[in-house]
């Protein structure tokens, strides 16, 4: 099989569990109007109380929907489904990471992240499917293979999960005050630029004043690259003013298509040409990941080559020294060695970041503890 032959070029075909009646968290608050238009007889700022209670107040049943009335939570109750994932295991790392593996309602695994930041909030990395479509070589993740996406209310009930979690956390421990997740990153499993119909209704709820209310500035989404899925992000302002991450993590076509087979459908120059084409704002905000692979993609020439590729697209540069995980053929490159090549890339004219290794002590490497899940 040639390389080529890896790459899932056209999106994933696995269809999502179908539920008997539709659920009401997968659905956009246009959609949702619509849906209440159709099957629920009343007034129309229904659709807008079901909407929060559903995204801002997290409801878990339609019972608690109290400013509805009896028999409008019963019709609910029979027309609509609304599920919920299941926490599984949380795991607390030694700087305050906390991993989460919550479970799909079928018995997969997924796993997401809460990173404390430096206001006094906290990041979560979510995931976006079970398994993912691509194969790059370093990812955990990968290595499940593509088992399925998620549904948009399994990637929204993830904040909400680790919301409420957090909630518990803080009465149980009479603390003063609840930890808020202030932002969110689709860098947990999955290529989330093939899951594009869920990640996009998704976005359109965590953005939702009157839903979770985040900010589309404090939400970025991750790509390894589908380059017709970065157009269509920048044509359709895909969630208000939502940023991109792309994962470059080399510098040459040679070792990309190595490390990330998807650059042999879409090399290093078209890729860069999609966010060149970028609307100005959302181009402004790219970052460029680069994982870095010791003697693989670490070299002063790869430095050299970043600042040459980057210069003119505007964009960051976030160095992630690459996180070891059992099986991986890489390693990850000794802090020196970090150090020199983030000092040659800003000597080059980037401005750099670097990802401080996070949770290492209870594997919050991508991909890793749902990979335990899913055995
Ligand atoms: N599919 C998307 C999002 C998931 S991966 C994407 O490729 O961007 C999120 C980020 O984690 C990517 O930048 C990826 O390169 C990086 N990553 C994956 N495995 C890693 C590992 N073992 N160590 C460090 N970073 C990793």
């Amino acid at each position: 099989m040639g390389t080529t032959d890896l790459v899932a070029i056209r999106p994933p075909q696995h269809g999502l569990p179908k539920p008997d009646r539709p659920d009401l968290r997968s659905m956009d608050r246009e959609e949702l109007g619509q849906w209440v238009a159709e099957s629920l007889p009343g007034p129309a700022f229904r659709a807008t109380q079901i909407f929060e209670w559903l995204h801002r107040h997290r409801a878990r049943s339609f019972d608690a929907m109290t400013n509805l009335g009896q028999a409008v939570r019963a019709t609910l109750s029979r027309s609509a489904s609304l599920g919920g994932l299941a926490v599984d295991t949380v795991q607390q790392s030694a700087d305050g990471t906390r991993k989460l593996r919550l479970r799909t309602n079928d018995g997969h695994a997924i796993e997401s992240v809460l990173i404390p930041n430096e206001g006094r909030g906290l990041t979560q990395c979510i995931s976006s499917m079970v398994g993912c479509s691509l194969t790059c070589r370093f990812c955990a993740t990968a290595t499940l293979g593509f088992i399925r996406n998620l549904a948009t209310w399994e990637i929204v009930d993830q904040v909400y999960e680790a919301q409420d979690m957090l909630e518990r956390q803080a009465t149980a421990e009479g603390a003063q005050w609840t930890p808020r997740i202030t932002n969110v990153v689709f860098m947990g499993m999955g290529e989330p630029l093939h899951n594009y119909q869920q990640v996009r209704r998704a976005l359109a709820i965590l953005t939702d004043e009157r839903g979770a209310g985040i900010a589309g500035r404090r939400i970025t989404v991750s790509t390894a690259g589908l380059v017709p899925a970065i157009e269509r992000f920048g044509r359709e302002g895909l969630g208000h003013e939502v940023g991109l991450a792309i994962s470059l993590n080399a510098t040459t076509d040679e070792v990309r298509d190595r490390v990330m087979p998807i650059n042999t459908r879409w090399n290093i120059a078209r890729l860069l040409e999609a966010v060149r084409g970028l609307p100005s704002p959302k181009r402004r905000r790219v970052t460029f990941e680069y994982v870095l692979l010791d003697g693989v993609n670490d070299d002063p020439d790869d430095a050299r080559r970043l600042g040459t590729l980057l210069r003119d697209t505007g964009g960051q540069l976030n160095v992630i020294p690459f996180n070891p995980h059992p099986g991986a053929p890489f390693a990850r490159p000794d802090a020196e060695r970090v150090k020199t090549f983030v000092r040659q890339c800003r000597r080059g004219g980037l401005d750099v970041t670097v990802r401080r290794p996070r949770g290492d002590d209870i594997a919050a490497a991508c991909g890793q503890l749902a990979l335990e899940g899913n055995e």
